[in-house]
């Protein structure tokens, strides 16, 4: 079962050649890394995104299962 969300850059439209990769706990985190990474490596301001890119965007982000050490 998944308890993850996972976003590649490279899924992406436009950027294939993209390495970068994030999985975080909830989508909303997800979304946060999405927009700090699009600032820091590829120089765009989050704030223009339209809804119609978000939409687009939203359908990159993946349930994916990471395991985790369990509690003893
Ligand atoms: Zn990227």
């Amino acid at each position: 079962m998944s308890n993850a969300y996972a976003y590649a850059c490279r899924d992406c439209e436009g950027m294939e050649s993209c390495p970068a990769s994030v999985v975080a706990a909830s989508e909303a985190e997800v979304w946060k890394l999405i927009e700090l990474h699009a600032e820091y490596a590829h120089g765009e301001d989050p704030a223009d995104w339209d809804q119609e890119t978000r939409t687009y965007l939203a359908t990159l982000i993946k349930p994916v299962d990471v395991r985790v050490k369990e509690d003893a």
